[in-house]
């Protein structure tokens, strides 16, 4: 069996070690006689397996016991609607800046539940850069102020953390666990899982709790954030295959040396392809140096006749998925924590040669 690189946005590459462990204990979880899929979530092992994946995301993230931090479903798309249904109050305006397309997703959906301000947009420079924070028209007494800290399609991401009066709410599903946060910093934290945590399927929130029980009364049971709080995350059914495979990606990480290990890794990643795009002429990446994405690398070639050629070749080198998002074109590596060094060298190494047969 071979596997190939894997540089997908998302859904993305999952450790080996945590598939090998999930393959030996598909038929027969820990000597029970059945999969964990087939348990009851309400079961001793699968709340055991909840609570211990809890605690290790605690212990990797450093999440003190003033947050909940709950599983949930819907991907981050949902969270664009339970966000401002659960904290923006009769008459309030919740702040929002736009950095790129996900931004713009979650703006669009915010304003069906209340009141929006763009406090800032990076759209002059076609999302290539972010707005600094003194520019930004925050208003006073708004419900929070919403980021997004990795602009996935766009490679750009925050490498600071905005002042603000109002709870910070922030979109990290392309950059969480990939270094250390200081959770303290914010009022919301949400993620898909489908980058850095696990499969698809699993939504992570990590909520201050003095955020919690201010849901508009229109807010569907399954989006307050309060009732999936007073549950364990167990009002219905979870996804508790997924659960079990993020916990393991958790394990992982722990064994890796925590986040600190894995920033160290991400970023050799990521300054070794940078500094193989910015040597060349042929490639290029179009985001403002201080705003680089550490996680999603969109790239183009000086031809770009070629990019079909590039995307082929790389393919049949068994380098997967490094078409740009198709509202952008060119390229993107996603060189999430499951991607190796290994991987990132070959690809440096494929496209050196691929500039020398067609540059
Ligand atoms: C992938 C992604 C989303 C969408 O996540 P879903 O779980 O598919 O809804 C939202 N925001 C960011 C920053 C993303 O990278």
């Amino acid at each position: 069996m071979t596997r190939c690189y894997n540089f997908c946005a998302g859904p993305a590459a999952l450790p080996e070690p945590v598939l090998e462990t999930a393959r030996d204990e598909l038929l027969d979880w820990h000597g029970r006689g059945l999969s964990l899929m087939e348990m009851s979530h309400r079961s001793p092992e699968v709340v055991g397996v909840a609570q211990r994946a809890e605690a290790t995301l605690r212990e990797l993230l450093g999440i003190s016991d003033d947050y909940a931090v709950l599983f949930l479903q819907g991907g981050a798309s949902t969270q664009f609607a339970a966000i401002p249904l659960n904290l923006v109050g009769e008459g309030q305006t919740a702040d929002y800046v736009n950095t790129g397309q996900w931004s713009k997703k979650a703006i669009a959906e915010a304003k069906r539940f209340g009141k929006v301000n763009v406090a800032a947009s990076s759209a002059d420079t076609n999302f290539s850069t972010i707005p600094p924070q003194a520019t930004w028209q925050q208003t006073p007494g708004a419900a929070y102020l919403h980021y997004t800290p990795n602009e996935t399609i766009g490679g750009v991401e925050y490498h600071w953390v905005p002042e603000a009066e109002a709870p910070l709410v922030v979109d990290m599903s392309s950059t969480i666990l990939s270094r250390p946060i200081d959770v303290s910093r914010f009022g919301v934290i949400y993620a898909g899982a489908q980058k850095n945590i696990g499969p698809a399927g699993l939504t992570l929130v990590i909520v201050r709790r003095d955020l919690l029980g201010r849901a508009q009364s229109s807010c569907p049971t399954m989006l307050d954030w309060k009732v999936a709080a007073d549950s364990d995350s167990m009002y219905n059914t979870p996804p508790t295959f997924a659960l079990y495979l993020a916990g393991l990606v958790f394990d992982w990480l722990k064994d890796l040396g925590g986040l600190s290990a894995m920033e160290a890794i991400n970023r050799r990643k990521a300054e070794k392809l940078y500094a193989a795009i910015d040597g060349s002429d042929f490639y290029a990446n179009p985001v403002e140096l201080p705003s680089r994405s550490l996680m999603n690398v969109p790239f183009t070639l000086a031809d770009d006749s070629l990019d079909k050629t590039f995307l082929k070749e790389s393919e049949a080198a068994g380098l997967l998925n490094l078409s740009g998002h198709r509202s952008v074109g060119g390229m993107r590596a996603s060189i999430y924590n499951a991607v190796s060094e290994e991987a990132v060298d070959a690809l440096i190494a494929f496209m050196r040669d691929f500039e020398q047969r067609y540059g």
